[in-house]
């Protein structure tokens, strides 16, 4: 599978607002924030998607959710709650085919989510 942004972004090729790395994983801001407080954790391994895990990578994939509770409790947001989400495949509506943790705060959250058809298969 060809590179995405997410690996130019973890090997800063291109720049995003970086909140946290470790030697396994990336913490940055999504471009195109969908709540107050947006950001995205991924590996630094490029997994395609959720049906590419494999049982090597159970310890990154646990660590991209402790990781993401550690900001969201940095960013103040921990106690009000939040969001997290990994999109997988087209109907997950997955668009960066290189796995990531979303986490979305500062607002209520609905549920469920939205169904109606989205643009790709109008
Ligand atoms: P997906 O739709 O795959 O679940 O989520 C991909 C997310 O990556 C989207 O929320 C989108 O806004 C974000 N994104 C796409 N390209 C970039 C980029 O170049 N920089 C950052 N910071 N976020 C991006």
């Amino acid at each position: 599978m060809s590179e995405t942004i997410f690996t130019k972004i973890i090997n800063r090729e291109i720049p995003a607002d970086i909140l946290y790395e470790d030697d396994k994983c990336l913490a940055f801001k999504d471009v195109n924030p969908q709540a107050p407080i947006h950001f995205l954790v991924i590996p630094k391994k490029a997994i395609p998607t959720i049906n590419d895990i494999e049982e090597e990578d159970r310890e990154i994939v646990g660590h991209l959710m402790l990781i993401a509770a550690k900001i969201a409790d940095e960013l103040g947001i921990a106690e009000e709650g939040y969001r997290t989400v990994m999109n997988c495949n087209q109907f997950g509506g997955q668009s960066v085919y290189h796995i990531h943790l979303h986490v979305l705060g500062g607002r209520l959250m609905g549920w469920p989510p939205f169904t109606d058809k989205p643009k790709s298969l109008e």
